[in-house]
């Protein structure tokens, strides 16, 4: 494991949310200190029969692979992991995958990269906590069948319109299905042969019996499984009938004897079911004919905790949504940088430190959060500063022609050396080199020829600096037939070079940034701005697609400075007065450089 490091007790300055406040609680009453583990998921024996578990808490990051991980889970991995690693614990990577239609290894391999690449690791106590919720599809099965001996779960055969109907709704209870009175023994019949394929999908479902008139709608005879025949990707064709999310979900939290199951809000009502549930399974009973029924699962059980879930603006963090871009070919892939996918922001040139700084910072609450998406660049640049080496690029090019080069530097084919240090605090970094020449590239936009008040730089009869070379003075400027700029022109004034005796008897307002045209490095340069124009694209059931900003990537033709030549992909850099800038991880090339605009320097999203 790369950073951060297991570490034990919490660290200090994690601010205090009610989730701490809650592990800290267990911690302090042993609530879950006596609990032996297995040292795998398993049952109530398997469990009894291990030593104290080693881990203090159990957490659990649970995505289910039907897409690729987001910003949004990006809290919810900082936030599991960072509590597991504060309090002496461990966070399980497990695959939500009881949903066989929608999931791929693809997303399985893709997940797991970017946990990795977050900075996370789930090996510990000599093991990997990794784990397939497909895993359990046994157990859940023996549970259900529990459930089904016991009377509390039976097979229902109404219409799905007329369940819907008799669900009831927050006014009203729901009413009892005719199929609701059902024996033990018929109900076990009829679920085995939904197991066994003699049912068509969908003509039927398991159901627990709870209460139908309960005020909380979930409680009213949730259903547990349903037939479809679907190729699962790890089980394959095994199973015909697959358990629903919120029958499986408690109960693959209790087989891991999580301690801690974090979820977001929009479960807070389903949490009276995972607890009737995990009870149920772990308490014994003995049936009418007598037969003593041992507990499934073993105390203490897992408990569930909601936060609020976290958004950013301009963004949309609903995976399906992203799947659609994708598929509609809005972006290029999952992994398109303007994308709010962990390998989109990856391939953008995010660091997954500043990733964690906007994932910690937001801490947990109960209510969800909007972050405006800037914190992520002021993230990314605190993150950078001290970190990326600099370096000189032009990004909208114009010639500049020193009209008396030869005069000042005896020929045209002279060059004059300079250099500049790779970053301005860290001279163990080193130091680059480059030259002057006759013709050098700069930014369009640093000539003009009518100045508007305040602009220092170049228009004629001004002097500026070429940054880490002389001072020169602009003469005027060189037109094509339409009009248009095609180079600036300015003199060398001798003897300003910077860094040389009496460099700065001159005084300049303006300190321009270049290249040389002798030695820069065409560059492809992509630059993003946000997908969407709306800061909450998909609010209130708008149709996402209609605000995607059609100028959100735009490509353009620039140059870099020699010492940029050999350098590999995914390496971020400060492009000097532009902001920062990453070798794109896929298409970059030394000599054929392609480069992503990470971020500003400074804020340019809250204009
Ligand atoms: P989506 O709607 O994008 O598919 P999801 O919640 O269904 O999101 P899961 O794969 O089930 O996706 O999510 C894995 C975990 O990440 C869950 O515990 C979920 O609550 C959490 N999570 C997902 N989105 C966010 C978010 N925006 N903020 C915080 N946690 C999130
Ligand atoms: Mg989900």
């Amino acid at each position: 494991m790369s950073e951060p490091k297991p570490a034990s007790p919490a660290e200090p300055h994690k601010p205090a949310n009610f989730l701490r406040a809650i592990i800290e609680r267990d911690l302090e009453a042993g609530t879950h200190a006596q609990r032996p583990f297995g040292g795998s998921p398993g049952d109530a024996d398997h469990h009894q029969a291990g030593a104290i578990d080693p881990a203090r808490v159990r957490l659990r990051f649970p995505p289910e692979p039907n897409g690729y991980l987001h910003v949004g889970h990006a809290k919810s991995i900082c936030l599991n992991f960072g509590l597991a690693r504060d309090y002496g614990g461990v966070c399980h990577l497990r695959f939500d995958d009881t949903n066989p239609e929608k999931e791929e290894q693809e997303y399985v391999d893709a997940i797991e990269e970017m946990v990795r690449w977050l900075g996370w690791d789930w090996d510990a106590y000599g093991t990997s906590h990794k784990f397939y919720a497909s895993n359990y599809f046994d157990f859940m099965y023996q549970a259900a069948e529990r459930l089904i001996e016991r009377g509390l779960a039976y097979v229902d055969e109404q219409s799905p319109e007329a369940m819907r109907a008799n669900r009831g709704d927050f006014t009203t209870p729901g009413t009892d299905s005719p199929f609701r009175s059902r024996t033990p023994a018929e109900n076990l019949a009829r679920f085995r042969e939904m197991r066994d394929g003699l049912h068509a999908d969908g003509a039927m479902v398991l159901r627990a019996r709870i209460d139908m008139a309960s005020p909380n709608i979930n409680l009213r005879d949730p259903a547990l499984y349903r037939i479809r025949r679907a190729t699962h990707h790890n089980t394959g064709d095994r199973w015909c009938i697959y358990p629903m999310y919120t029958y499986a979900h408690p109960i693959e939290d209790a087989l891991e004897r999580i301690t801690h199951s974090i979820c977001t809000l929009e479960f807070e009502d389903q949490r009276p079911f995972y607890d009737w549930l995990l009870e149920r399974l772990a308490e014994p009973d003995t049936l009418a004919d007598g037969r003593v029924l041992a507990p499934m699962l073993a105390h203490p059980l897992p408990k569930q905790y909601e936060f609020g879930r976290l958004n950013l603006s301009y963004v949309i963090t609903s995976k399906r949504k992203l799947k659609q871009l994708v598929d509609e070919q809005h972006v290029q892939g999952w992994d398109d940088p303007r994308m709010p996918t962990l390998a989109g922001m990856r391939r953008r040139g995010y660091t997954p430190a500043a990733i964690r700084k906007v994932a910690d910072d937001s801490g947990a609450s109960k209510s969800n959060i909007w972050l405006d998406y800037s914190v992520l660049d002021i993230a990314l640049r605190a993150d950078l500063e001290e970190q990326a080496a600099r370096a000189m690029a032009v990004i909208d090019p114009v010639e500049l022609k020193l009209t008396n080069w030869a005069e000042v530097f005896g020929s045209d084919s002279a060059r004059e050396p300079c250099s500049a240090p790779a970053h301005p605090h860290r001279p163990e970094l080193g130091v680059r080199q480059f030259s002057l020449g006759p013709s050098l590239w700069i930014e369009r936009d640093d000539f003009a020829e009518v100045p508007a008040k305040g602009f220092f730089r170049l228009f004629p009869g001004n002097k500026v600096r070429l940054k880490y070379g002389v001072v020169i003075e602009c003469t005027g400027c060189e037109k094509d037939g339409e009009g248009r700029i095609t180079a600036v022109t300015a003199t060398v004034i001798p003897d300003t070079k910077s860094g040389t005796p009496g460099a700065d008897s001159v005084k300049v307002k303006g300190v321009i940034t270049w290249v040389g045209a002798h030695d820069a490095i065409a560059a492809e340069i992509r630059l993003f701005d946000r997908l969407f124009t709306e800061a909450q694209p998909d609010a209130g059931g708008r149709d996402f697609l209609t605000v995607l900003n059609p100028d959100s990537k735009r490509i353009v033709q620039g140059y870099l400075e020699p010492s940029l030549a050999a350098v590999p992909a995914d390496v971020r850099f400060q492009f000097e007065r532009h902001g920062y800038f990453v070798t794109d991880r896929l298409d970059h090339q030394a000599g054929q450089p392609v480069i992503n605009r990470i971020s500003g320097l400074k804020d340019t999203w809250a204009r």
